[in-house]
C-alpha cells in the first residue's frame, strides 16, 4: 500500500488554536491553547484544519472498513468504469496468515487466478465491467482519495491504530500517521498530541 499527502492545512496549529481564541476572547496562534482544547476534549476547534490523501493498493475489504467513517470525503476507484487486465499484474492483497507458509500462500494466489481468469473471460464473453467485478474477490487492490478534518483523523488513529483493528487497516492508519507527521512542523505537533 502506499499512503500520501496531496493536500493539507498549511498551518493546523494556527487554524486551530485561533479558532479555539475566538471562544476565549484571544486572537493569537497558541500551541499550548491547542493542547488544553485536546485535553479538554474541547474537539470542535480541531476540524478547523484538514488533510487530503491518497491511498494506493488497499484491499476492497480495507476500503470498506474504511468507508464506514461518515465524517470523511471519499473518491473509490470505480470497478463499474474500469476494465481491468489482471494477466500479470499484482492486483490482490494477500494477507499475511496465509503468506507464512508456501502451502498457504500457493493456496490463496490459485483461487485468485481462478477469480482472474474467471473476471477475463466474462468480459471476454461481452459482460459489462460493472458485472463482471461480482466475480472479483475482496482481495482486490483499489485506490482512492479521502478528505476529513483532524478531529475525525484522530477518531480514526483511535480505532484502527488499535490493536483490536484489522492488521490492514492497522497499517493504513499507521502510514496516515507518519504521512501527517511528514508534512511539516505544525503538523508533527499536531500529530504529537496523540502520543
Ligand atoms: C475492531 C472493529 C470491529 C468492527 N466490527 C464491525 C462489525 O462487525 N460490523 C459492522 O457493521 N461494523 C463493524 N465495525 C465498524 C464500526 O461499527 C463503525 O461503523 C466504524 O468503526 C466507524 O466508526 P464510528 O461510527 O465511530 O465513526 P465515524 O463514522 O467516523 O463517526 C465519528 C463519530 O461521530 C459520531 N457519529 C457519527 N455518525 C453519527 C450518528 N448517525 N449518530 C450519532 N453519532 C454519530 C460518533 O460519535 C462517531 O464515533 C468495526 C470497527 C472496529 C474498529
Amino acid at each position: 500500500m502506499k499512503v500520501s499527502v496531496i493536500s493539507a492545512t498549511e498551518n493546523p496549529v494556527e487554524v486551530i488554536s485561533r479558532a479555539a481564541g475566538t471562544c476565549y476572547g484571544k486572537d493569537n496562534a497558541s500551541r499550548k491553547r491547542m493542547e488544553a482544547c485536546y485535553n479538554s476534549g474541547h474537539l470542535s476547534v480541531f476540524e478547523h484544519a484538514t488533510v487530503s490523501f491518497r491511498i494506493e493498493g488497499i484491499s476492497r475489504a480495507c476500503m470498506a472498513q474504511l468507508t464506514r467513517h461518515r465524517h470523511v470525503s471519499f473518491c473509490v476507484e470505480s470497478q463499474r468504469y474500469n476494465r481491468y487486465d489482471l494477466n500479470g499484474v499484482d492486483w490482490y492483497v494477500a494477507p499475511p496468515s496465509f503468506m507464512k507458509c508456501t502451502a498457504g500462500l500457493k493456496f490463496f494466489d490459485h483461487y485468485m487466478k481462478e477469480a482472474a481468469d474467471a473476471y477475463i473471460e466474462a468480459l471476454a464473453d461481452g459482460e459489462k465491467p460493472e458485472d463482471a467485478r461480482y466475480l472479483l474477490p475482496e482481495a482486490t487492490k483499489t485506490n482512492l482519495v479521502m478528505t476529513c478534518n483532524v478531529r475525525e483523523l484522530f477518531h480514526i488513529l483511535d480505532m484502527r491504530m488499535d490493536k483490536a483493528a484489522q492488521w490492514e487497516i492497522r497499517g493504513l492508519a499507521k502510514a496516515m500517521h507518519e504521512a501527517c507527521k511528514g508534512i511539516n512542523k505544525e503538523w508533527c505537533e499536531v500529530m504529537e498530541l496523540r502520543a
